[in-house]
């Protein structure tokens, strides 16, 4: 299988000796032609001339036309870079290995990543010594500014797909702004920045950077025919499934498919229908072959996507808003889009952060529609009215204007930096700001809530790669004893999911886990999983994870997790402990971090959060559904139609004051007594 993606590629008729030049050489020159296809290519010697000119530079062109996979690449060819490394930020995990993993493919000499190309995304660090081109995620880059204010480390620094305006990305902004002036003041080897971005507000970022040059390079798009439906639709997941077939029925095989949903669940339901129905006897169309791309993925998996289908067979991806700009999938002539995304909003009046699926707006829109027209004109079916598309934000809003800003705030604090005085590109709203150091106060990590200076615990709490409440988790772990159940929770907390949920065997693999629920909550039901699974020996590992419905790869992830972890408490001097099945101590500590996330019984099996008084319920998922427990603690809250707790740990009424007295007292919480 030759492993490249390349619409034309797929088309060609097979790879493999030919004219004695061997399959490796020929899948390397076939690489080296792809690349000089991009766009970007025919402009290479001017962005080399401008990058070196320039220390700050914004380069805005079209997704997929090249600039992330090849501008690190320009910059060592012509040694820009001098002795110093390149980072390239993404706001993802998922892109920065899979184009860690392309360059390193593209840069070839039968380098594999981690050598010449390397990345390095939170608990993952995959470069050496002889790394050149670092892909990051904007959270670890952020985090390496702790211990290297002026990161010296890099001499170029790229923040890409600028335009999602993540809060990391936001913060870094500022962070590389003033490592480069500072660099400059000291006579240090200078820095030099580049934004780059598939579209954006460019006066308002050149102006923040010191009226920096903006290049705009000519991408090739075709022309899209864009439709809209004639009513508001219900249900736009199930209008994806019968869309995909309207075109299946009639498009040539060749035609690819792409569709924008929001989620994993909705990404596996979705795949699912169109697997079982395209192998419908009675449904009309070419074989069918479904990928599906989002963030709990594994990273080989993400990467089977670029795969060539056969020819004669339909590729359709299901993707979440990943493939709208920061993965490209060359031979998409059909897009579906949904128009909704899921995104993480903080709400400082609810006190609630939430994953919320929302609408998204007119340039997410644009950016969909955008890759049906890469190779040839295309074809774009929008699941929703031209006035609703009309009434969307015309740009998503930026994370750091709605998001809980203490973690952010806790790292400028680790910095030396007070969020109200950092230079930001936008300022995030006070009360956020408010609410983030009063957080850090009740936390123990400052004095007050003008405090400038961490105190020596907020110190500790800010060299954990986490939210300050899991890292507070696992400092207070020693007084409750329960330092090895703590880890081991926080591990999970911090993984993607270890269950598997195919939406065509549901019931069979809850069954198959049943024996391991606990009524005090999804917590402890995880741990009794995973402590079931260090006890399985090597070999059967494997056969372990299939027969209980685990997804493998994520429960190794969890240890490695759980190792690095284990490492930071070392140096923190937290000594390892063990509750064995005293679980109401691991109850109090996960209480003791998470005090803020606590919700009550009300009535109609409604539960209402203590801190801001919001209407919630259990989500149907968690093992104490139906339970209705007084007091639970949640680590999720979910919002689609309904509001609702996920992850929760069962807790008893009289341990709120004696565990977090200040707080409850903040809130003028009285227990209810029964209901
Ligand atoms: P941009 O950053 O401008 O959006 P990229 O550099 O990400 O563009 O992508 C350039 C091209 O590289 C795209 O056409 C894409 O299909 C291709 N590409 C990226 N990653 C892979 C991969 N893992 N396998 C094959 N092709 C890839
Ligand atoms: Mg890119």
């Amino acid at each position: 299988e030759n492993g490249c993606a390349n619409g034309n590629a797929k088309r060609a008729i097979s790879f493999g000796t030919i004219n004695g030049v061997s399959l490796t050489d020929t899948k390397q020159k076939n690489i080296q032609e792809q690349r000089q296809r991009l766009p970007i290519f025919e402009h290479k010697s001017k962005i080399i001339q401008l990058i070196r000119k320039n220390k700050t530079l914004i380069i805005l062109s079209e997704a997929g036309s090249g600039k992330t996979t090849q501008i690190p690449q320009f910059i060592t060819a012509a040694k820009i870079h001098d002795e110093g490394r390149i980072a390239i930020t993404q706001p993802r995990r998922v892109a920065a290995i899979s184009v860690a993993m392309r360059v390193a493919q593209e840069h070839g000499n039968g380098l594999s990543v981690g050598d010449y190309v390397g990345y390095t995304v939170r608990f993952e660090d995959v470069t050496s010594k002889k790394t050149k081109i670092k892909f990051v995620t904007d959270g670890m880059l952020l985090r390496e500014a702790i211990n290297d204010r002026l990161l010296l480390q890099y001499s170029v620094i790229i923040l890409d797909e600028a335009h999602e305006r993540t809060i990391h990305t936001d913060v870094l902004f500022g962070i590389v702004k003033k490592a480069q002036k500072v660099r400059e003041e000291r006579n240090l080897a200078p820095l030099k920045v580049i934004i780059m971005s598939a579209t954006m507000d460019v006066d308002h970022f050149a102006q923040y950077f010191n009226d920096c040059p903006v290049v705009y390079l000519e991408g090739r798009t075709y022309p899209i025919n864009v439709h809209f439906t004639k009513q508001p639709l219900e249900d736009y997941q199930t209008a994806c499934v019968a869309t995909f077939f309207q075109i299946h029925k009639q498009a040539p095989p060749s035609d690819d498919v792409l569709i924008f949903l929001t989620g994993q669940e909705e990404i596996e339901t979705c795949a699912h229908q169109i697997r079982l129905l395209a192998k419908d006897p009675e449904v009309e169309g070419p074989p069918v072959k479904v990928y599906t791309l989002y963030a709990a993925q594994p990273g080989t998996q993400q990467m089977a996507v670029f795969n060539p289908t056969p020819y004669g067979t339909r590729k359709v991806i299901i993707s979440t808003n990943i493939a709208e700009t920061s993965v490209t999938i060359s031979g998409i002539k059909y897009v579906i889009d949904s128009g909704m995304v899921k995104t993480r909003s903080f709400h400082p009046s609810t006190g609630l952060e939430s994953l919320k699926i929302q609408r998204i707006s007119r340039e997410q829109a644009d950016q969909r529609t955008g890759r049906a027209g890469r190779e040839s004109d295309g074809i774009c079916y929008r699941l929703y009215t031209r006035s609703q598309f009309e009434l969307m934000n015309k740009s998503s809003i930026p994370e750091i204007q709605k998001a809980n800003l203490s973690s952010v705030c806790l790292q400028l604090l680790a910095l030396g930096i007070h969020m109200l005085n950092f230079d930001f590109l936008d300022k995030p709203p006070l009360e956020s700001v408010e609410a983030a150091f009063q957080e850090l106060k009740l936390l123990g990590a400052i004095e007050s809530i003008e405090s400038t200076n961490l105190t020596p615990f907020g110190k500790k709490l800010a060299k954990f790669p986490l939210d300050p409440k899991y890292a507070k988790i696992l400092l207070t772990a020693e007084n409750y004893g329960c330092f090895k159940e703590a880890l081991t929770v926080v591990a999970l907390l911090s993984s993607e999911s270890i269950l598997l949920n195919p939406p065509s065997r549901r019931e069979q693999s809850q069954l198959s886990r049943q024996k391991f629920n606990s009524g005090y909550g999804d917590h402890i039901t995880l741990l009794n999983i995973y402590m079931a699974f260090e006890n399985i020996g090597k070999d059967n590992v494997k056969n372990w994870c299939q027969e209980h419905f685990i997804n493998m790869r994520n429960i190794l992830y969890v240890r490695e997790v759980k190792n690095q972890l284990k490492e930071i408490c070392k140096k923190c001097d937290i000594p390892a402990s063990s509750c064995g099945g005293d679980i109401d101590q691991l109850r109090k500590c996960l209480l003791a971090g998470l005090y803020m996330n606590v919700a009550e019984l009300h009535k109609d099996r409604q539960y209402i959060t203590l801190d801001k008084r919001q209407l919630t319920q259990i989500h149907p998922s968690s093992v104490v559904h139906g339970q209705l427990p007084h007091y639970v603690i949640f680590t999720e809250v979910v919002q689609t139609t309904k509001c609702y707790l996920r992850d929760l740990t069962t807790l008893e009424g009289d341990w709120l004051n004696e565990i977090a007295p200040d707080y409850f007292k903040s809130i003028n919480f009285r227990s209810n007594g029964h209901i």
